[in-house]
């Protein structure tokens, strides 16, 4: 059996979530930032049991503002990344408020919050971080490196269906 599903990228400017759809759908890394603004989509298939799930992932690029994200791209949403980048506290210190916003608009989806960048902190600044984070269950993730990329897009896929 297969099925279908509309997955969007959440957060702040710059804090990964192009580069973790690059990594998941093209395993490729790049330094650069991608400046053109536009929404694009790119999907991937993953398998769930034994249930394909394609994932078509939008990612809205060059938009600084959660708030000028129009509705149209949350719409018919069934899941959602929510992507902070850990070395960064301004993307990730209006968390709660920022999740409660998304789940006004598009209430009930399954959302996974990624810690991106991990490769930029240690051990020390992880944990202190972490620890202090209003939600439970996210995941560590580093576009750079690949860790646990394919895992929390493979978890969002597990709980769409
Ligand atoms: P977006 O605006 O959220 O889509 O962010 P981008 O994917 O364009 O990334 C912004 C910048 O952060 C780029 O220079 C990326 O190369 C860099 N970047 C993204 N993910 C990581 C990561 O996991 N580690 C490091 N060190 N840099 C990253």
């Amino acid at each position: 059996m297969s099925v279908s599903k509309k997955v969007i990228l959440i957060g702040h400017f710059g804090v990964g979530k192009s580069s973790l759809v690059q990594r998941f759908v093209h395993q490729k890394f790049s330094d650069q930032y991608i400046t053109t603004i536009g929404v694009k989509i790119d999907k991937k298939i993953v398998k769930v049991g034994d249930m394909d799930v394609t994932m078509i992932i939008w990612d809205i690029a060059g938009e600084d503002s959660q708030q000028k994200i129009p509705a149209s791209y949350k719409l018919g949403a069934h899941g959602a990344l929510y992507v902070f980048d850990i070395s960064r506290p301004s993307t990730f210190e209006n968390l709660q408020a920022e999740l409660e916003s998304l789940n006004d608009v598009i209430p009930g989806i399954p959302v996974q919050v990624l810690a991106n960048k991990m490769d930029l902190v240690n051990d020390e600044e992880r944990g202190m971080i972490l620890s202090r984070l209003p939600v439970q269950g996210v995941f560590e993730t580093s576009a750079k490196t690949g860790l646990h990329v394919e895992e929390a897009f493979k978890q969002l896929a597990e709980k769409m269906v």
